[in-house]
């Protein structure tokens, strides 16, 4: 990025450019140093002057703990005009959202949101509507949350409330009546609802390819609230109400009701100088993205259902294409059906708790050890197709005179009753079949740890179908068989069974485009 002055410049007197920091819809930031060694971000403004310096100069006071301080406003030799302010070192809420595209974890979230909500509801009571609340505006800085450029603030009195005013802030956080002209300070309450639903999760309610589509969904849409943790919908709902008389009236009754989600109180007004903090909250990464994705039961267990049929439906295509393929002409149609009752099976166990787990596990280990639990099952049953006699696995015995509960030999001829002896110890005992099987149930049930399956299931994965999956899944397959974990005649349907699962659960599990990138948003803008 080109700067207008590099490292050592001093445009203005007092202070020296250290380097470029970046450049938004106003102007340029820089990092500096004053004579005497503080730290300061000047901001050179360039356009939209009017707007920029009308609320700068209102705000030049102001101190609060959440807002980035304001420290002067300044002209150079040239006539240009400066904004000197407080230097915030820690990340903007836009590049925290980057990195965690799935949203931030609801705890966090509302502790940042009192932050913010504390800011903004000392602008208020100062008479400012902020107007260009966004992520990009929201810095986090040892867990503090600043909030900035409120240089688009524009004193509020209701005289001034009219169309003359410019409508000036990025589409995407833009409440419906702002095309009107005629708004006030609850602008700041519906930017507020939209940023606490990306913080949840991940994107904004409005999206759309062009600057008016967006601005139609804000004044005719209803936002998608099943996205969001269900405790949250009500105060995100009443936040986003196309009618500006039925969202909270300040932003301290909607701090309240966010803060009263994990029973403490949040302040009754916005604090007075001095600012009282908003909570400290550790930004050391990574901050952990524990996120509920809150889709009704109903619609849950219907996608199941749906998606379990589906799978069943794609396994028995897949089996019947595959054993025309790859299949001996000698093979019969038990073989098929062995592939078939595998593929089925490994489906299911993928798309059951992926769908049934809702909270979201990056790479947790437990929810791997479930997988493996489930893959150990399907090794029992890839047993029981292959004729194995599970039995011998658990120390059964075969008596058909105890079976037949009579104390006498088993009768020559008399058919075999299996009476198993269910305990650790036989499990361990030495069978014929025990090294099988130890291999079988370490095959699948390594092949179920190995991968992250239940991603391949997720609604948010970043493609409708990866063949990447699909191969890994392969490979996995394969690796394990070179480990004779698997006979070698057992091994076509065992790696095809967890290839053909990779595929299948990708096609029938529900899938939500992700939003674009948050750099080509933040680029509409509405002026
Ligand atoms: P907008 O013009 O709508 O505010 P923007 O926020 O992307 O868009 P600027 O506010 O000009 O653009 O900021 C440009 C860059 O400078 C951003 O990367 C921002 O994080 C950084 N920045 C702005 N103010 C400060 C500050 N006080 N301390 C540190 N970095 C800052
Ligand atoms: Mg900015």
């Amino acid at each position: 990025m080109k700067f207008t002055y590099s490292s050592g410049q001093r445009p203005l007197d007092g202070y020296t450019i250290k380097r470029g920091v970046g450049r938004g819809g106003f102007g340029e930031v820089y990092y500096g140093l004053s004579d005497g060694g503080k730290e300061v971000a000047l901001k050179l403004v360039r356009s939209n002057l009017d707007i920029e310096l009308r609320g700068i100069s209102q705000c030049l006071n102001f101190k609060h703990l959440n807002l980035v301080n304001l420290y002067d406003l300044r002209t150079d030799r040239q006539g240009d005009y400066w904004v000197v302010m407080e230097y915030v070192a820690g990340d903007t809420l836009n590049t925290i959202l980057n990195r965690h595209p799935q949203g931030l974890a609801p705890e966090l979230a509302r502790q940042w949101f009192a932050g913010l909500a504390a800011a903004v509801g000392y602008l208020h009571d100062h008479g400012i509507v902020h107007r260009d609340l966004k992520p990009a505006n929201i810095f986090i800085e040892n867990g503090v949350v600043k909030v900035g450029d409120y240089g688009l603030a524009k004193f509020m009195s209701d005289s001034q409330r009219t169309a003359q005013t410019q409508s000036v802030g990025t589409v995407h956080y833009m409440a419906p009546e702002i095309s009107t002209g005629n708004y006030n300070k609850q602008i700041d309450i519906y930017a507020a609802g939209i940023l606490l639903y990306e913080m949840l999760t991940g994107r904004v309610p409005f999206e759309g390819e062009s600057v008016g589509e967006i601005l139609m969904k804000h004044l005719t849409a209803p936002p998608d609230l099943s996205k969001l943790p269900f405790e949250f919908v009500p105060i995100v709902s009443k936040a986003l109400s196309k009618n500006p008389a039925h969202r909270y009236r300040t932003m301290a009754e909607m701090a309240r009701d966010v803060a009263a989600l994990n029973g403490q109180e949040a302040p009754r007004a916005a604090p007075a100088r001095p600012a009282a903090p908003a909570p400290a909250v550790p930004t050391a990464e990574p901050i952990p993205t524990v996120l509920a994705v809150v889709i009704p039961v109903r619609k849950r267990v219907s996608e199941l259902c749906g998606a379990m049929a589906l799978s069943a439906l794609l396994a028995a295509l897949l089996c019947i294409l595959w054993a025309a393929v790859a299949l001996r002409p000698t093979n019969d149609l038990r073989e098929i059906g062995r592939y078939f009752l595998l593929t089925v099976t490994a489906c299911w166990a993928v798309l059951v708790p992926a769908k049934l787990w809702t909270v979201r596990m990056e790479d947790s280990w437990r929810r791997r050890l479930v997988m493996m639990c489930l893959g150990v099952t399907i090794g029992l049953e890839a047993l029981w197709l292959e004729g194995h006699q599970l039995s011998s696995l658990f120390g059964a015995e075969a008596s058909a005179a105890e079976a037949a509960g009579v104390g006498e030999a088993a009768v020559e001829g008399a058919p075999q009753v299996l009476r198993p002896r269910w305990s650790i110890a036989g499990l361990f005992r030495d069978g014929p079949d025990l090294p099988v099987a130890a291999c079988y149930l370490s095959y699948f049930g390594l092949a179920f740890f190995a991968l992250r399956w239940w991603k391949m299931a997720d609604r948010r994965r970043p493609q409708r179908f990866s063949l990447y999956s699909v191969l890994a899944a392969g490979v996995c397959g394969y690796v394990l068989v070179l480990l004779h974990l698997l006979p070698r005649a057992s091994a076509p349907s065992g790696v095809g069974a967890l290839v053909m699962a990779a595929a299948i659960v990708q096609l029938v599990s529900p899938w939500e485009e992700p939003p674009p990138p948050r750099s080509r948003r933040l680029r509409l803008r509405y002026a």
